[in-house]
């Protein structure tokens, strides 16, 4: 019986696993162990649209609160300078798996030549805008969006929540871990100071103490399929730049550049696979794209995962339980989600879990790394902007897994939906038809059905790329957006961020 829970790390990961245990399971004694002279990752400021949801629904803080503390702003997706299109635009919305009228099939089918501002999220993009303007004058906040970060202001913010709904913090540096038959039995810090658990969380980052060192857990590494094992970054304070509604994902020689949109920074950064180029050469170029870059920080990491991320009394959480390439922001999606599935778990056998229950919630999280990894290998695998040997290398030997059968189907039907659920492996995906569409379609992966458009089409689509452009146009951009929501006039719905 689970009782007393010990999480280890106060980063993103840890203090969201202890804010989801302690806001849903409030017996449980919970208890932060971190060591500030470790400190936290400090990148990771992207995220899906998931995490507004998980916040503000699922651990109930405050939308006003929140802007304030942590200072968010909005992403409504990433443009992509990638592949033989000047850009694209990958929404959370349904852009290419959505319908107009006077057009039979899915919008999709129509984007071979054009793939902007089929929607409004994607107009707005293409706009710079952040949300639409209401008749009655105001921004219309939608859910489904991310949000960008600092990751320090992020967790300070979730360390305030956290003290302020009984979650316990000690700080000390694990200098010694004891093994007992359920797992881990103790913790010794630094100052001699043992802890004990029922539970424990291990958050400590790449250094994964206790899952990855103490109980010597494998790592599936990925590879084969994601090639990049470093990043260089850095940024700028913002002077007149506007501050765009989206993450850049920038095609560079020996990977990908990231740019993430702050108030007050830009925050620019670049990965790459040491296999392709030196850490000075990726410096090089990172300073010749990015002039403005002030101080840089090199990061290595790698791609991969603990298919079992819950081993005895130890779950593993964020960057230690596994950890692939930020193209697509997805680490705070896992640890949200894995966070869910550990309450449900919890809950479901009152605090008294099985194996077999373990051994879901371990499938449950390792399908989530796998399909994440294939969608990325989409991303590396079709994108034919540079000739690079490094992308020589993606376009040649990425393994797509299981996107492939999603890529063959795609091929052969076009941006078709006709049989979603039995294409998407699990059922539950995260990108869903729309995520793979949109990065094949971007990328203009030949399918099958391309052909000329008609007379009529054109017209139609013209009249509609003309009335979300004209919408988008009317709207609000982030920093008009921040003041209204910041300001005495605004007031969030009850009830509004789905729990
Ligand atoms: C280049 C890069 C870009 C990224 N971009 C994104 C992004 O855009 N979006 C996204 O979602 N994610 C991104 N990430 C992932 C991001 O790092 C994670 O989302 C997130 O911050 C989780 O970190 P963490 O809490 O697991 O680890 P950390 O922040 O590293 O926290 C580890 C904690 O463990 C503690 N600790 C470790 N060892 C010990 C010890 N022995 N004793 C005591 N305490 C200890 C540390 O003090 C710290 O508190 C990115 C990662 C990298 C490398």
């Amino acid at each position: 019986m689970i009782r007393q829970v010990v999480v280890l790390g106060g980063g993103s990961a840890g203090l969201l696993a202890a804010l989801s245990l302690k806001t849903h399971l409030p017996q449980l004694a919970v208890r932060v162990v971190l060591s500030r002279e470790i400190g936290i990752i400090g990148v990771g400021e992207g995220s899906t649209a998931d995490l507004p949801n998980h916040l503000h629904g699922f651990l109930r803080i405050d939308p006003a609160d929140f802007h304030q503390r942590a200072r968010p702003t909005w992403k409504l997706g990433v443009h992509f300078e990638w592949g033989p299109r000047p850009s694209f635009n990958y929404t959370f919305t349904k852009t290419f798996i959505g319908e107009a009228e006077g057009l039979p099939r899915l919008l999709g089918y129509y984007a071979w030549d054009d793939c902007d501002s089929l929607d409004l999220n994607s107009a707005l993009m293409h706009e710079g805008k952040a949300f639409k303007r209401l008749p009655n004058g105001a921004p219309f906040v939608a859910r489904n969006l991310a949000y960008h970060m600092e990751n320090a202001d992020f967790v300070a913010a979730l360390e305030h929540y956290a003290i302020a709904s009984g979650v316990v913090f000690t700080e000390g540096k694990v200098h010694a871990v004891e093994r007992g038959d359920a797992g881990i039995a103790a913790l010794t810090l630094e100052s001699r100071e043992k802890v004990t658990a029922d539970l424990f969380v291990d958050a400590s980052g790449f250094r994964s103490e206790l899952l990855g060192r103490a109980l010597g857990e494998p790592f599936e590494s990925f590879a084969d399929a994601l090639f990049c094992d470093r990043a260089v970054a850095g940024g700028w304070e913002r002077t007149t730049e506007p501050v765009l509604p989206y993450t850049r994902a920038e095609t560079m020689d020996a990977g990908w550049a990231w740019q993430i949109e702050h108030e007050r920074h830009v925050n620019r950064g670049y990965v790459f696979s040491s296999a392709f180029v030196s850490d000075d050469e990726a410096e090089a170029e990172f300073r010749r794209e990015n002039p403005k870059v002030q101080k840089t920080r090199l990061v290595k990491f790698r791609s991969g995962h603990h298919p079992r991320s819950w081993v005895q009394n130890v779950v593993a959480l964020g960057n230690s339980g596994g950890f692939v390439e930020p193209l697509e922001a997805t680490a705070l999606f896992v640890i949200s989600n894995a966070c869910r599935a550990l309450v449900v778990a919890l809950a479901d056998s009152e605090c008294d879990p099985t194996p077999t229950l373990r051994g879901t919630y371990n499938r449950t999280v390792a399908c989530m790394w796998e399909e994440i990894r294939d969608f990325l290998a989409i991303h590396y695998r079709y994108n034919t902007r540079l000739d690079t040997p490094f992308w020589q290398h993606c376009r040649r030997d990425t393994a797509l897994h299981g996107a492939e059968r999603i890529v063959a189907y795609y091929e052969e039907n076009g941006p078709s939906t006709a049989f979603a659920l039995e294409l998407l492996t699990p059922e539950t995906s995260i990108f869903r038809l729309e995520g793979f569409y949109a990065l094949l379609i971007g990328q203009r992966v030949p399918h099958r059905r391309v052909r000329p458009l008609t007379a009529a089409e054109q017209q139609t689509l013209s009249r509609l790329r003309a009335a979300n452009t004209a919408e988008a146009r009317a709207g609000f951009d982030v920093t008009e957006s921040l003041a209204v929501v910041r300001g005495p006039y605004w007031s969030w719905t009850p009830g509004f961020y789905q729990t």
